[in-house]
């Protein structure tokens, strides 16, 4: 059942520093656009909805759903890559830790748990709430 593995180092960007640091914080945020009102995931300071550069970071409650997931079982240990859908919209490609890879998954409600890398600030995968 081990399902954690070693994870590099994220390599932050001018624009996503701000998130690592909240990850480091244990804040997992996510941005919403001022204009149309959604959230979005990957984060990006322009809305891939309608294009506006009026978006900020806002915290994230950290549940969703697993919408699809693929079970590494090459890699040792083995891994679940998961697509999970956030409460507030968004659907993120993650992985999920300490779950049983031989149990069905998809549907299943889930919440965040950060995952030191090596070196680097935490990333944000999600196990079974
Ligand atoms: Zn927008």
């Amino acid at each position: 059942m081990a399902t954690t593995r070693s994870i590099p180092a994220p390599h932050p960007h001018p624009d996503t520093q701000a998130f690592w640091d909240a990850a480091v914080n244990g804040k997992f945020l996510i941005r919403r656009c001022d204009a149309c009102g959604k959230t979005h995931w990957y984060p990006r300071p322009i809305c891939p909805f309608c294009a506006s550069p009026a978006t900020q970071w806002v915290e994230a409650s950290g549940r969703g759903t697993v919408y699809s997931y693929s079970v590494n079982r090459h890699a040792d240990p083995v891994y679940i890559i998961a697509y999970v859908t956030l409460a507030e919209g968004p659907t993120m490609l993650t992985n999920l830790v300490d779950c049983n890879p031989d149990e069905p998954l998809i549907g299943r409600a889930v919440k965040l748990v950060f995952t030191p890398t090596d070196g680097g600030p935490p990333v944000p995968t999600f196990t079974l709430a």
